[in-house]
Protein backbone atom coordinates (compact mmCIF):
# COMPACT_ATOMS: atom_id res chain seq x y z
CA UNK A 1 0.00 0.00 0.00
CA UNK A 2 1.05 3.32 -0.83
CA UNK A 3 0.44 6.77 1.24
CA UNK A 4 0.64 9.99 -0.16
CA UNK A 5 1.86 12.15 2.43
CA UNK A 6 0.39 15.33 0.87
CA UNK A 7 -3.10 13.64 1.21
CA UNK A 8 -3.25 13.62 5.19
CA UNK A 9 -4.23 16.86 6.24
CA UNK A 10 -4.04 15.86 10.00
CA UNK A 11 -5.25 12.32 9.79
CA UNK A 12 -5.88 9.65 7.67
CA UNK A 13 -7.85 6.59 8.05
CA UNK A 14 -6.68 3.37 5.46
CA UNK A 15 -7.92 -0.04 5.80
CA UNK A 16 -7.94 -2.16 3.03
CA UNK A 17 -6.10 -5.89 2.60
CA UNK A 18 -2.31 -6.37 0.95
CA UNK A 19 -1.82 -9.98 -0.34
CA UNK A 20 1.01 -11.16 1.21
CA UNK A 21 2.85 -11.72 -2.45
CA UNK A 22 3.87 -7.84 -1.84
CA UNK A 23 6.06 -7.99 1.29
CA UNK A 24 9.54 -8.15 0.34
CA UNK A 25 10.94 -11.39 1.96
CA UNK A 26 7.90 -13.43 2.05
CA UNK A 27 8.35 -15.80 -0.44
CA UNK A 28 11.66 -16.97 0.95
CA UNK A 29 10.52 -17.47 4.30
CA UNK A 30 9.06 -20.77 5.51
CA UNK A 31 5.76 -19.29 6.52
CA UNK A 32 2.60 -19.45 4.44
CA UNK A 33 -0.30 -16.65 4.34
CA UNK A 34 -3.38 -18.47 4.02
CA UNK A 35 -4.91 -15.10 4.22
CA UNK A 36 -4.29 -11.37 2.63
CA UNK A 37 -3.35 -9.17 5.43
CA UNK A 38 -6.20 -6.57 6.58
CA UNK A 39 -5.43 -3.46 8.54
CA UNK A 40 -7.22 -0.25 9.89
CA UNK A 41 -4.47 1.74 10.08
CA UNK A 42 -4.51 5.84 11.24
CA UNK A 43 -2.10 7.96 9.58
CA UNK A 44 -1.02 10.83 11.51
CA UNK A 45 0.76 13.62 10.98
CA UNK A 46 2.60 16.09 13.22
CA UNK A 47 4.85 18.58 12.19
CA UNK A 48 7.32 16.53 9.97
CA UNK A 49 7.02 12.87 11.73
CA UNK A 50 4.49 10.23 10.74
CA UNK A 51 3.25 8.06 12.93
CA UNK A 52 1.55 4.93 11.98
CA UNK A 53 -1.07 2.90 14.32
CA UNK A 54 -3.25 0.31 13.91
CA UNK A 55 -4.51 -3.45 14.00
CA UNK A 56 -3.24 -6.18 11.13
CA UNK A 57 -4.30 -9.14 11.13
CA UNK A 58 -4.02 -12.41 9.14
CA UNK A 59 -3.95 -16.17 9.23
CA UNK A 60 -0.58 -18.11 8.81
CA UNK A 61 0.04 -21.86 8.26
CA UNK A 62 3.01 -22.73 10.66
CA UNK A 63 4.36 -26.38 11.54
CA UNK A 64 4.06 -27.01 14.97
CA UNK A 65 7.68 -27.56 16.63
CA UNK A 66 6.36 -30.66 18.58
CA UNK A 67 4.63 -32.95 16.22
CA UNK A 68 5.42 -31.43 12.96
CA UNK A 69 1.61 -30.70 11.59
CA UNK A 70 0.78 -27.84 10.05
CA UNK A 71 -1.15 -25.64 12.35
CA UNK A 72 -3.21 -21.89 11.54
CA UNK A 73 -1.83 -19.24 13.46
CA UNK A 74 -4.48 -16.16 13.78
CA UNK A 75 -2.10 -13.03 13.67
CA UNK A 76 -3.70 -10.40 15.27
CA UNK A 77 -1.18 -7.57 15.80
CA UNK A 78 -0.79 -3.94 16.87
CA UNK A 79 1.22 -1.39 14.36
CA UNK A 80 2.78 1.60 16.32
CA UNK A 81 5.46 3.43 14.22
CA UNK A 82 6.80 6.27 13.90
CA UNK A 83 8.40 7.96 10.45
CA UNK A 84 11.10 11.21 10.38
CA UNK A 85 12.22 12.46 6.98
CA UNK A 86 15.52 11.31 5.99
CA UNK A 87 16.68 14.57 5.53
CA UNK A 88 16.91 14.30 9.49
CA UNK A 89 18.94 10.77 9.21
CA UNK A 90 21.72 11.84 11.67
CA UNK A 91 25.17 11.33 10.04
CA UNK A 92 27.14 8.23 10.76
CA UNK A 93 29.20 10.53 13.55
CA UNK A 94 26.42 11.57 15.06
CA UNK A 95 25.22 8.64 16.09
CA UNK A 96 28.52 7.56 17.18
CA UNK A 97 28.55 10.39 19.73
CA UNK A 98 24.39 10.05 20.62
CA UNK A 99 24.56 5.95 20.30
CA UNK A 100 22.66 3.43 18.27
CA UNK A 101 19.30 5.28 17.22
CA UNK A 102 18.11 1.85 15.86
CA UNK A 103 14.68 2.28 16.25
CA UNK A 104 13.97 5.28 14.19
CA UNK A 105 12.35 4.90 10.47
CA UNK A 106 12.56 7.19 7.75
CA UNK A 107 10.45 7.98 5.02
CA UNK A 108 12.11 9.98 1.68
CA UNK A 109 9.35 12.15 -0.53
CA UNK A 110 5.86 12.18 -0.20
CA UNK A 111 4.54 8.79 -0.40
CA UNK A 112 5.09 6.10 2.35
CA UNK A 113 4.87 2.63 1.92
CA UNK A 114 3.73 0.48 5.30
CA UNK A 115 3.98 -2.83 3.85
CA UNK A 116 8.06 -3.55 4.97
CA UNK A 117 6.77 -2.74 8.91
CA UNK A 118 3.16 -4.79 8.44
CA UNK A 119 5.63 -7.35 7.19
CA UNK A 120 7.95 -7.23 10.48
CA UNK A 121 5.08 -6.82 12.62
CA UNK A 122 3.48 -9.87 11.49
CA UNK A 123 6.95 -11.99 12.20
CA UNK A 124 7.36 -10.24 15.76
CA UNK A 125 4.15 -11.71 16.60
CA UNK A 126 5.22 -15.48 15.37
CA UNK A 127 6.22 -17.02 18.79
CA UNK A 128 9.88 -18.19 18.83
CA UNK A 129 8.46 -22.34 20.65
CA UNK A 130 5.70 -23.14 17.73
CA UNK A 131 3.34 -25.59 19.00
CA UNK A 132 0.30 -26.22 17.27
CA UNK A 133 -1.41 -26.46 20.72
CA UNK A 134 0.05 -26.36 24.65
CA UNK A 135 -1.18 -29.99 25.05
CA UNK A 136 0.57 -31.18 21.75
CA UNK A 137 2.01 -34.39 23.03
CA UNK A 138 4.89 -34.13 19.90
CA UNK A 139 6.16 -37.10 18.48
CA UNK A 140 8.09 -40.29 20.01
CA UNK A 141 11.27 -39.56 19.94
CA UNK A 142 11.74 -43.88 19.68
CA UNK A 143 9.32 -44.78 16.92
CA UNK A 144 8.18 -41.51 15.48
CA UNK A 145 4.30 -41.79 15.92
CA UNK A 146 2.60 -38.81 16.55
CA UNK A 147 1.58 -38.96 20.38
CA UNK A 148 -1.39 -36.65 19.86
CA UNK A 149 -3.05 -39.51 17.55
CA UNK A 150 -1.08 -42.55 18.80
CA UNK A 151 -0.41 -44.38 21.66
CA UNK A 152 3.27 -46.36 21.99
CA UNK A 153 4.62 -47.95 24.92
CA UNK A 154 8.49 -46.99 23.94
CA UNK A 155 8.52 -44.19 26.58
CA UNK A 156 7.49 -46.32 29.29
CA UNK A 157 11.07 -47.84 29.67
CA UNK A 158 13.42 -44.56 29.51
CA UNK A 159 11.39 -43.47 32.18
CA UNK A 160 11.79 -45.76 34.19
CA UNK A 161 15.57 -46.10 33.66
CA UNK A 162 15.25 -42.18 34.61
CA UNK A 163 13.15 -42.66 37.55
CA UNK A 164 15.52 -45.25 39.30
CA UNK A 165 18.43 -42.80 38.34
CA UNK A 166 17.05 -40.16 40.09
CA UNK A 167 16.18 -42.04 42.91
CA UNK A 168 19.90 -43.11 43.39
CA UNK A 169 20.70 -39.53 42.60
CA UNK A 170 18.69 -38.46 45.57
CA UNK A 171 19.34 -41.14 48.42
ZN1 LIG B 1 1.85 -30.19 17.59
ZN1 LIG C 1 7.09 -44.72 20.42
Amino acid sequence: MTIKISDIEDELAVKGEVESSSFQGAEESDIVFKTPVAYKLTVKKIGDVIVIRGSIGCTLSLICGKCLEEFLFPVDAFLDIELVPITLMPSASEIELKGEELDVNYYEGDEIDPDPFVYEEIMLSIPLKLVCRESCKGLCETCGVNRNYEECCCNELPHTILGEKLKSFLN
